[in-house]
């Protein structure tokens, strides 16, 4: 029995369906077909059992003259009308002691026709069927008629009855498994496309596909499950592949931000190591020549002439300014840097700057031969600046043009009117003053860096000399103004041009600047003083 349960549940949907209606129906139409037969032979022998009654009681009471006269002749004739009825095998008729009074007995019946005291009623035996009736007149038993019948021909019927009954529940067992093969796809389609969607989804790793909702019975709302279940994890999916380039992406801009600044760890390390050797070369030099000059000063105190000793003292003094200079702009850079810079903003003409520092450096342009062109602005340049400082700026553009720009070279300044986007998303009015040479250049992409501490252009690095300070000097400068500065090469000639924008109106904050002391601006101080 288990094994055949094993096989059942091993079974497909499909084929478990189609047993189970079989099986049933099948059943259904035994228990009908044995219901029935089983009724039907109880109803023909309960046929019989009257039929026979009633041929008792015709012949009976027909018989009663017969045995109240003693007329054993009549009530033989009696009985033999019975050979009418061909199931009817022998009858006798008693009289009321108990003793034969007639008898018929059918031609080749072997049956007893008048056994001695049959029990009053019916009795089966067999295909037998034997019937004793007492026979009544006026109420009283006057004797008693015996009958016996064959109920061969009841089995004939029923057997016939039986085969009928089993020839219909065949065909009704074939009608119904051809309308089950129909009706269980009702069940098992759905599930069949179920499955089929499940193996091609494990197949082929594709969570896009969905089952076809078919039914709206609970298969529709298992497909309906599914499909959600399929969504869940598709967004799953969808959401894994986005962390995953997320991911990807976060490491290759980790990777770069990493590679950027181990490049600034090594350009910031690069320009100390250069600062230290401009350092200590543009130390060395102005002391060797103060402590050359006053030896040479000090050997020849009386031998040399006045003019000799002269020219002693005024190289020992230059060496001192140039030193001076030095320090002055380290102590300018970190004080700016920390912010204890004083800025003294005032409405000011900026040609005034600009006539200052030319005039300064005219010497320097003259010994080199050079040319410096200041255009005559055709419009109002007056701004709110701190005067002194924007002279250290032009001073830096202007002396760095001419030292990187050949004898013979022109220098051009120029203003011009401008504008600059404030931090309140706002366009202030500007002005711009540009410095341009025929110099040699600067490296595109070293036009933004040269504005860093210690930074110089690979061009000049090793031989113009200077610290890379001035021009961080008047980046911070200028940044102070809320203005901007920036370096380009020039398209047709060569060399390069310096601006800075500044606002028209300065800013209120900037005006003084207060920080914690930096430990470097106190040790300088010293050394400027
Ligand atoms: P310094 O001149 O003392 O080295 P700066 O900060 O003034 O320092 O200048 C930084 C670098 O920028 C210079 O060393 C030079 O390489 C480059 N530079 C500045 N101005 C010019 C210019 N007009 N032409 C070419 N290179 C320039």
């Amino acid at each position: 029995m288990a094994g055949v349960l094993r096989v059942f549940y091993n079974l497909s949907i499909k084929r478990k369906l189609m047993w189970v209606i079989m099986l049933t129906t099948g059943f259904t139409l035994l228990m009908t077909c044995i219901v029935f037969t089983a009724y039907n032979i109880v109803e023909t022998q309960n046929k019989k059992v009257q039929e026979l009654t009633m041929l008792a009681t015709v012949i009976g009471s027909r018989s009663t003259a017969a045995i109240s006269f003693g007329d054993n002749q009549l009530a033989s004739e009696n009985l033999s009308s019975l050979n009418a009825t061909a199931s009817i095998l022998g009858a006798c008729i008693y009289n009321a002691d108990g003793s034969v009074f007639a008898r018929y007995d059918r031609n080749g019946s072997k049956t007893d026709s008048c056994p001695k005291n049959p029990p009053l009623g019916n009795a089966f035996q067999g295909e037998i069927l034997s019937l004793h009736q007492q026979i009544l007149q006026g109420g009283e038993p006057v004797g008693s008629i015996y009958i016996v019948s064959d109920l061969s021909t009841v089995r004939e019927y029923v057997t016939r009855y039986l085969g009928y009954a089993l020839a219909f529940a065949c065909l009704a067992l074939l009608v119904s498994y051809t309308i089950s093969v129909k009706l269980q796809e009702i069940v098992s389609g759905p599930i069949n496309h179920l499955v089929a969607t499940a193996r091609q989804i494990s197949e082929q790793q594709n969570y896009s596909v969905r089952a076809l909702r078919t039914t709206g019975d609970e298969l529709g709302v298992l497909v309906d499950a599914f499909n959600e279940m399929l969504s869940q994890i598709y967004q799953r999916d969808m959401q894994l592949i986005n962390s995953k380039e997320n991911l990807e992406l976060r490491v290759i801009e980790r990777t770069q931000d990493l590679e950027s600044a181990k490049e600034d760890a090594e350009k910031a390390n690069e320009a100390k190591s250069q600062f230290l050797a401009n350092m200590s070369h543009e130390l060395r030099t102005p002391m060797h020549a103060i402590l050359s000059y006053a030896n040479f000063g000090m050997e020849e105190i009386n031998e040399a002439p006045k003019e000799e000793q002269f020219k002693y003292f005024k190289r020992i003094h230059d060496s001192g300014t140039r030193l001076l200079q030095l320090l002055n702009n380290l102590l300018d850079l970190s004080k700016l840097e920390s912010g204890k810079a004083q800025f003294d903003m005032h409405l000011e003409d900026l040609q005034k700057p600009v006539g200052v520092v030319v005039r300064e450096l005219q010497m320097m342009v003259t010994e080199r031969k050079q040319n410096i062109v200041v255009e005559q602005p055709s419009f109002p340049v007056t701004g709110e600046f701190d005067s002194a400082k924007i002279v250290q700026v032009i001073y830096n553009l202007i002396g760095n043009a001419i030292k990187f720009s050949p004898e013979g070279s022109t220098i051009s300044v120029k203003y011009r009117q401008d504008t600059l986007p404030t931090g309140e998303n706002e366009i202030v009015p500007a002005l711009t003053l540009s410095v341009s040479d025929q110099g040699i250049g600067i490296p595109e992409e070293e036009l933004e860096s040269i504005f860093d501490k210690f930074i110089q252009s690979s061009k000049t690095k090793t031989g113009a000399g200077g610290t890379g300070l001035g021009l961080a000097i008047c980046s911070e400068i200028i940044r102070e103004h809320q203005g901007r500065i920036w370096a380009e090469n020039n398209s047709e000639s060569k060399g390069a041009t310096l601006s800075f924008t500044i606002p028209i109106h300065a800013a209120a904050k900037n005006t003084n600047g207060s920080a914690a002391p930096v430990p470097p601006t106190d040790a300088l101080e010293e050394i400027a003083a």
